[in-house]
């Protein structure tokens, strides 16, 4: 069962994120109700993009780490031709992190060692 605020929190990012598919939206909080870690990456990716508040008691400080990172700044992330900002983007490398939720949404935070930086002013 999802919290209320839990359901909030991701509601706003999915409205930060364009995301009005109603079967989609449905989708990912079915996701998030079923599993604590897919709710928590979620909370934070409506932290990152500022949809949330970073002291909802969804996203806790250790998903602040530095060890967490979202693919949109990375060199091997390629973004979703028709959405960009917000579309389920493409992990040029396959690393493994991407074959997790919700990696390769932008602005996702989640850990992955193969994580490059972008140079300075670069884009993905
Ligand atoms: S290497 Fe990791 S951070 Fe970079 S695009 Fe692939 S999954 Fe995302």
């Amino acid at each position: 069962m999802l919290n209320p605020r839990a359901t909030a929190m991701i509601g706003a990012w999915l409205d930060a994120v364009g995301e009005a598919d109603a079967v989609i939206r449905e989708e990912i909080l079915m996701r998030a109700a079923a599993d604590p870690d897919t709710r928590d990456a979620y909370c934070t990716a409506a932290v990152a993009c500022g949809a949330a508040m970073r002291d909802a008691p969804e996203a806790t400080d250790a998903r602040a780490d530095d060890a967490y990172v979202a693919c949109v700044h990375c060199r091997h992330f390629r973004p979703n031709p028709r959405t960009p900002e917000a579309g389920f983007g493409r992990c040029c490398i396959e690393a493994p992190a991407s074959l997790t939720t919700p990696t390769l949404w932008p602005y996702a935070l989640h850990r992955c060692p193969d994580h490059q930086p972008l140079a300075q002013g670069a884009q993905p």
